[in-house]
């Protein structure tokens, strides 16, 4: 393996430019960066990340569509699924990809200190970028941001609208899906119900294919908790010779830290803050940097923290309420929670949740979120809005047991109950115990012999081989 010299050969990474895939991908990039490898990071303008952060990767920009289609959106913000898309199809993309993997390519073979570049790692539904890579005769390899289960789901729609569980009914919505366990037909990512349905389902396919082409697929989890999903998915990709790295939780194979992957600033001043509280008593609550809420969801999430009694720490990030650029608090709010409750508008996660003051955290169960939870041991309130954020909330109350589904309409008294529930009661109490449980399992994994660290060898040595 190459030390402080000539590095042993070089990755091209590209990641969907939104914060849950850059960050995965910076992370995976740190990972083998780690153990040797070169790493240029090919980016979109939009959302770009900030090279000074990362002076041992190279980086070079390639054009998109992102921007047009976010103007073309009513209220200036983004319907992710046409965003992705216009990822995807902006022609000039591919081609420019084309361009600077062709460079890459030659300095390889004309400069001497330069390493050879080996494989390109791409987000699932970047197609016509791995087809421009192929043409190349560069491999790809497909790192997937969401869960084993969510994976093994995606790869699932035939079966469930053949065996009728999709498109979903109103009477069907708690059938279990027998076939998928512990998933039930309310947890499925419906792409019918999608405002763009045609895309939803074109992106399902892009990422079935992209993998099915591909030279490897790299998942952000763990041996130890998703054995079952990941044999499946396994077996099923084997038959095509397609291998699997199970390398997670990411943000602790790597020493990009998380300033470094962050598109906002994040707001420290709560570390104090949470200095100031007692041991396992502050919920953090935070909904990532996608989702949207109503105006009036908005005011009864205010309302039932308030009323809860108990310390929190909420992110409310610009954008969050939907059309509203910077969410006002009800009246009354401040002075109620003064002392208790402390509002930023983007939080260090990482360290927000590794604090001792941390008791619980309400979550939109994003999978970056999840993992940190569970790294740190902190039990979560699940209220999922889309995609696999449905199948890790079902995952977090039914299989690993370590969260409480918040679910129906957000509602004040439902919401104090919930958190009382999650911080107070027998219920939450054992919940907390299982996520404790839970994260000596990870950090096994983690450990020099554990089986993310031997998939991340595992991923090197299969790189050097191209
Ligand atoms: N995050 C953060 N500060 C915040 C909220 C979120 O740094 O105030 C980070 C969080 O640590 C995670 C990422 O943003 O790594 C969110 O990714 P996730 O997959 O959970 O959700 P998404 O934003 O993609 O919906």
């Amino acid at each position: 393996m190459a030390g402080a010299g000539r590095r042993a050969a070089r990755v091209a990474v590209f990641p969907l430019p939104f914060q849950g895939h850059i960050t995965p991908m910076l992370q995976l990039a740190g990972a083998l960066h780690a153990r040797g490898l070169a790493i240029t990071v090919l980016h979109t303008a939009f959302n770009a990340p900030d090279p000074a952060r990362h002076p041992e990767f190279s980086f070079a920009a390639v054009p998109d569509a992102i921007s047009d289609a976010a103007a073309a959106t009513e209220d200036g913000s983004m319907d992710r699924a046409l965003a992705m898309n216009a990822a995807v199809e902006a022609p000039a993309l591919a081609e420019s990809v084309r361009d600077a993997l062709a460079s890459m390519l030659r300095a390889g073979e004309q400069e001497e200190e330069e390493p050879r570049l080996a494989c390109l790692v791409i987000d699932a539904t970047l197609t016509a970028v791995q087809e421009a890579a192929a043409g190349l005769g560069v491999p790809t390899l497909v790192l997937h941001t969401c869960s084993a289960a969510c994976f093994r789901l995606f790869r699932s729609y035939d079966m469930l609208y053949d065996k009728g569980y999709l498109p979903a009914q109103e009477s069907n919505l708690l059938l279990p899906v027998k076939e998928l366990p512990p998933l039930q037909v309310r947890d499925l990512f419906d792409p019918s119900k999608l405002p763009s349905k045609e895309i939803g389902l074109k992106l399902l396919n892009l990422a079935n294919e992209t993998t099915a082409r591909s030279s490897g697929a790299i998942i952000n989890t763990f041996e130890a908790l998703e054995a079952q999903e990941l044999e499946t998915v396994r077996g099923e990709l084997a038959e095509k010779g397609i291998p699997i790295f199970p390398i997670g939780p990411l943000h602790k194979l790597t020493s990009v830290d998380s300033v470094g992957t962050s598109l906002l600033k994040q707001d420290s001043t709560c570390i104090q803050w949470l200095d100031t509280q007692e041991s396992g008593s502050v919920l953090y609550v935070s909904f990532g940097s996608v989702v949207h809420i109503t105006q009036d969801e908005f005011t009864e999430v205010a309302c039932g923290l308030a009323n809860s009694g108990k310390p929190f720490l909420w992110v409310v990030r610009r954008g969050l309420v939907l059309g509203v650029e910077k969410p006002e608090l009800p009246e009354g709010f401040e002075s109620a929670v003064k002392g208790r409750g402390k509002v930023i508008e983007w939080a260090p996660q990482q360290e927000v949740l590794a604090h001792s003051a941390i008791g619980g955290f309400w979550t939109h169960s994003g999978w970056n979120s999840t993992l940190e939870s569970v790294y740190e041991g902190v039990p979560m309130l699940s209220r999922p809005n889309f995609g696999d954020q449905l199948v890790t909330a079902r995952y977090v109350e039914d299989r690993w047991k370590i969260g409480i589904l918040l679910e129906g309409v957000l509602e004040r008294e439902k919401i104090k109950r919930a958190i009382t529930m999650l911080m107070e009661e027998k219920e939450g109490m054992e919940t907390r115990q299982r996520a404790k449980n839970l994260k000596e399992k990870m950090r096994m994994c983690l450990e020099s012999s554990g089986s993310s660290q031997q998939a991340v060898d595992k991923l090197v040595d299969h790189i050097l081989s191209f």
